[in-house]
This record gives C-alpha cells, structure tokens and sequence, in this order.
C-alpha cells in the first residue's frame, strides 16, 4: 500500500485565539481586519499526511482550499508544513460566508476523482461552523468507506487501522483505501513550518481553480436567520458561610428544601 495520494482539506477560519465580535445586524460573524489561519484540526490532518509521506505511506499530499484569495495563505502554509502541490478553488468572499459543507464535499470529491485519489483527509470540523459534515459528505458522495475523529492511524496489512474518540473511549477499526479520514485533536502535534520550508513553499504549484471548474453550484441552500453572541455572564458573589450559600440554592429552587 505504498504510493497513497492523499488529499487534504485545509479550511481558512477566523484564527482561534480570538475573540469573535458578531456583526450589529446580526447576519454573521466580523471577518474584516481579523486574523485567521487554518482551521486547527485541519493543520493535524495536513501533518498526518506529511507524516504519512515521510514514512513513505504517501506518495503526494495535496493540499485543497475553497474560499477567497486569502485562502492561498492557508495553502502556503500547508505547503510549508511538507505538502506537495495546492488546488485554491477560488469562491468570492460574499459566497463564502454562505459556502456550506455540502458544496466544499462536492468540490473534494471531485478533486479526488481528478487526482485519483486513496485518502481525502479533513479535520473533523471547523471551529467556525462547528459542522462536522464534510468528511461525512465526501465519504458519501465517492462511496467510501469512512474513519472519522482519529486519534491514531497505523498501516497494516494493506488497511488502515484507525483508532477513533467517541464518547467515553476509543473504538479501532479497520478500513481498505480509498477512504476518507478526519482528524481529531490527539492524533498528532503539527509541526511549525521553518523559513527555509516557508520559502520553498513559495516555489511549489499551486493550481487556481473555480467551483464550475468541478461543475459545482455554489448556490446557498440554507439562509442564516439570526448569529447572537451566547448570553452574558452574571457577576458572582462572595459567601461568607456554607450556610448562607444554602439556604441561596434553596431560595433560588436549585436544591431541594
Ligand atoms: P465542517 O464540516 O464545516 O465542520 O468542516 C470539516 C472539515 O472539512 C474541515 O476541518 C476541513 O478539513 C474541510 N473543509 C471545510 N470547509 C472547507 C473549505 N472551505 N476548504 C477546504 N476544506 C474545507
């Protein structure tokens, strides 16, 4: 099972670290003059597949973004990272906002039947939209079989055993390529691309692309309605006895009386 083409989902996300301000009218999230980066669970998933290469499981690693111009970015940076090549499959910025995991599944999907894929690799969600559908999507849409939320992923008799985190444990599975993976928070620590790697990212190609390329429509088929910041806080208060803090819960209904 040498020589896996591998292809990753590298989403551009408002960068975690920060904190996000909801627009006045409430329609979305304040993008503009707000740092990003690529959607951390993806950054695992990109180093997987590096890691992948270099134990010479891979043979390329591609790195796919759908999204506005800055997302050539996020690309360099997965380039960097030790991917091989980037496909930007350009979507205006206004189209972004509303671009929806069904669309981008389309989008990876095709470019795995172009590059003839074995593994489309994604996070296991964006920390923006917290979908958590696009790999699903994908698997669906080729009819592959699917691994999702990896911890750990090993090669063995000419599958892949996967290790996955669910709810109180961890579950192993074993699945034939190709296959679609998604990376959970403990499957690896992703490397910090050095100057010298940033640099040749520079030089490594990077195809620019258009949904209708792939013969995708990206039109919205959902509407947001309404994005609230979650409530306030309340102040808390300082108690100076068990008792007082008692007979509160009491007062307030929270324990019985
Ligand atoms: P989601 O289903 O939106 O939570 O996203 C799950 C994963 O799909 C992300 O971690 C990415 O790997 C991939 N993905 C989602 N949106 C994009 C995008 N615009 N470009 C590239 N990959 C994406």
């Amino acid at each position: 099972m040498s020589g896996l083409r591998v292809i990753v989902g590298c989403k551009r996300v408002i960068d975690y670290a920060v904190k996000i301000r909801v627009k006045p009218d409430k329609t979305g999230v304040i993008t503009d003059g707000v740092k990003h980066s690529m959607n951390p669970f993806d950054e695992i998933a990109v180093e997987e597949a590096v890691r992948m290469k270099e134990k010479k499981l891979a043979s390329e690693v591609i790195a796919v973004s759908c999204g506005p111009i800055q997302c050539q970015e996020t690309l360099r940076t997965a380039m960097a990272m030790g991917a091989d090549k980037s496909i930007h499959v350009e979507v205006d910025a206004a189209t972004y906002e509303n671009l929806q995991p069904l669309h981008v599944a389309k989008i990876l999907s095709k470019v795995a039947q172009e590059e003839k894929a074995d593994i489309v690799f994604t996070g296991k969600q964006a920390i923006d939209d917290d979908c958590n559908q696009t790999g699903q999507m994908v698997a669906a849409l080729l009819d592959w079989p699917q691994a999702t939320f990896a911890s750990k992923i090993e090669k063995a008799n000419g599958e892949l055993t996967v290790t996955r985190e669910i709810d109180g444990g961890l579950e192993t599975i074993k699945v034939q390529v190709p296959a679609v993976l998604t990376a959970d928070l403990r499957l690896n620590e992703p490397r910090y691309a050095t100057l010298p790697n940033i640099m040749k990212a520079k030089k490594k190609p990077m195809a620019k692309k258009k949904p209708a390329d792939y013969g995708v429509d990206v039109g919205p088929r959902q509407s947001i309605l309404k994005v609230e910041d979650p409530p306030v806080r309340q102040a808390g208060s300082k108690l100076d006895s068990v008792e007082t803090l008692v007979t509160k819960l009491r007062d307030a209904g929270l324990v019985p009386s």
